[in-house]
C-alpha cells in the first residue's frame, strides 16, 4: 500500500513511515486529499501515539503442539482489540514489524548459534548444536523457529526505532520478550533475545535505558547481558527462583563493576497476590526509575504471574498487570513495552489487550466500557466482563504467608540497590 508524496506532505509527520502513516497513527488519514488536517489533531497525535507492532507474517509460525509457548496470544489479543474497536484510533495504530537482520542479530548472539538456530530445522543438529540448548522440551526444533525469532526480535526492534525517531511515544510487541536466551544457548521457550537486542540499539544511539521485567520467571538472559554495566539498567520482578525456573533473581544480584547496583531483582513467594505485589511494586520500581532518570523505558509485561498459569505459582489478575503498566507509563518517558511468557493462552491473551489500552490511556472507566462485551466477542467462556479479571479472594492465611515475604524482600532490595542512587 503506497500513499502519494503529495498527500504525506499535509501531514506535518510527513517524515514517519508509511506503513504508520496508513495504519491509523495520524489521525490525518481522515482528511480528505489536499485538505490540511486540522491543527488540533495533529497536536493530539504528537500528545499520544501508541503503535501496536504486530502483522500477519507472524501468524504464520507456532512451535509444536506439545509445547506449553504459544505464538497465538498477540493475534488473539490482536484480534480482541480489533473486536472492540480499541485497536486503532487517534493516536493509536498498527504497525508492521521488520524482520531483524544478520547484523541486528549479532549484536547480542554469536554466529555459530545463529548457524546452529538456522539449520537446526532442515535436520543439521549436531552436538555442538545440542550444547546450545536446541532440541529440549522448552527449546524445540519446529519449522521456522529461525525466521520467527528473527521477526518477534525485529518486532520489538521496530517498536524501539519508531521511538528513537520520535515517531511513537509508546510502542507494543505483544509477541516478544523472549528473555531468558542468551549470547549462544537457547532456554525456557526463547531463542532470540530480543530485548538485548532492542537495549542495545538503544543504548548504541546514546541513550540510557531502565528495563522493568514482570514476567513470572526472572530475566536472566537479559540481566546477564548488562550485568556490568550503568547505560542500561535492570530490575526484575517474579517468582522466586526457590520455587521457578530459572533459579536466579535474588535480592544479591545487583550487578557488577561499572554495573554494580544496576541490577536489581525483587524474588517474591508463590501465591503472590495483587495488593502484595503492587505494594512490592511501587515500593521499587517507581523510585529507581526516576532516580535514574532513562531516556526509555523498556518494561517486560509477561503474563505468566496470572493465576492459574499452568507452569507458576503466582495469583495475580490483569488488574495487577494494568496497574503497574500505568504506573510505568505515567513516568511520561518513551516506553517500549513487550510480551513475554503466559501459558494459559486466552488469560494471556486478554492481560495483553488489556495492557495496550492502558498504554493507550484509557482509564480505569474507559476501560470498564468494554464491560459487556465479552463472552462470545471474547471467544472464550472464562469470562464474559471484559478484559479485567474478576478481583480474586486472597485467604488469612495466603497473607499471612506472603505479605511479610514480600515486606523482606523489599527492605533487601532498598538495603542492597537504593544506596547507589542516592535513595
Ligand atoms: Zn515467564
Amino acid at each position: 500500500m503506497t500513499l502519494s508524496a503529495a498527500r504525506l506532505a499535509t501531514c506535518p509527520a510527513a517524515a514517519m513511515s508509511v506503513e504508520f502513516y496508513v495504519a491509523g497513527i495520524c489521525p490525518a488519514r481522515n482528511s480528505r486529499p489536499g485538505q490540511l488536517p486540522a491543527a488540533s489533531a495533529c497536536e493530539l497525535m504528537k500528545a499520544n501515539r501508541t503503535a501496536f507492532i504486530h502483522g500477519p507474517q507472524i501468524e504464520q509460525y507456532s512451535y509444536p503442539p506439545e509445547c506449553a509457548f504459544s505464538t497465538s496470544r498477540g493475534p488473539r489479543a490482536r484480534k480482541m482489540l480489533a473486536s472492540m474497536g480499541l485497536l486503532s484510533g487517534a493516536g493509536r495504530g498498527e504497525v508492521a514489524p521488520v524482520p531483524a537482520d544478520r547484523g541486528e542479530l549479532l549484536t547480542f548472539h554469536v554466529e555459530a548459534y545463529l548457524d546452529a538456530l538456522a539449520k537446526a530445522p532442515q535436520g543439521f543438529l549436531d552436538i555442538e548444536g545440542l550444547f546450545m540448548g536446541l532440541g529440549t522440551p522448552e527449546t524445540p526444533i519446529f519449522h521456522g523457529m529461525y525466521e520467527y525469532a528473527a521477526l518477534a526480535a525485529g518486532a520489538t526492534l521496530t517498536g524501539a526505532k519508531l521511538l528513537l525517531a520520535g515517531e511513537a511515544d509508546i510502542a507494543f510487541n505483544p509477541s516478544g520478550g523472549f528473555h531468558h536466551a542468551q549470547a549462544a544457548c537457547a532456554s525456557g521457550f526463547c531463542y532470540i533475545n530480543d530485548i538485548v537486542i532492542a537495549c542495545e540499539h538503544l543504548a548504541a544511539a546514546g541513550k540510557r535505558v531502565f528495563l522493568v521485567d514482570i514476567d513470572a520467571h526472572h530475566g536472566d538472559g537479559v540481566q546477564g547481558a548488562f550485568y556490568d554495566r550503568r547505560d542500561v539498567m535492570t530490575l526484575s520482578f517474579h517468582e522466586s527462583g526457590k520455587t521457578l525456573f530459572p533459579g536466579t533473581g535474588f535480592e544479591d544480584e545487583i550487578g557488577q563493576g561499572q554495573g554494580e547496583g544496576y541490577s536489581a531483582n525483587v524474588p517474591l513467594p508463590a501465591g503472590t497476590y495483587d495488593e502484595a505485589y503492587l505494594r512490592a511494586f511501587k515500593a521499587v520500581a517507581p523510585p529507581l526509575i526516576s532516580a535514574f532518570d532513562p531516556d526509555l523505558i523498556v518494561l517486560e509485561a509477561g503474563m505468566d504471574c496470572l493465576a492459574g498459569d499452568p507452569l507458576t505459582h503466582m495469583s495475580l489478575t490483569n488488574n495487577a498487570y494494568a496497574e503497574a503498566v500505568r504506573l510505568v507509563r505515567d513516568i511520561g518517558k518513551p516506553l517500549l513495552v513487550t510480551g513475554g511468557g503466559g501459558y494459559h493462552v486466552q488469560n494471556s491473551a486478554r492481560g495483553y489487550a488489556l495492557v495496550w489500552v492502558v498504554l493507550c490511556g484509557e482509564d480505569d472507566h474507559s476501560a470498564d466500557m468494554s464491560l459487556g462485551l465479552g463472552g462470545v466477542m471474547m471467544e472464550t467462556a472464562d469470562w464474559a466482563g471484559g478484559l479485567r479479571d474478576r478481583q480474586l479472594v486472597t485467604t488469612a492465611a495466603q497473607q499471612a504467608e506472603v505479605a511479610p515475604a514480600v515486606e523482606e524482600t523489599v527492605e533487601k532490595v532498598r538495603k542492597n540497590v537504593f544506596g547507589y542512587h542516592g535513595l
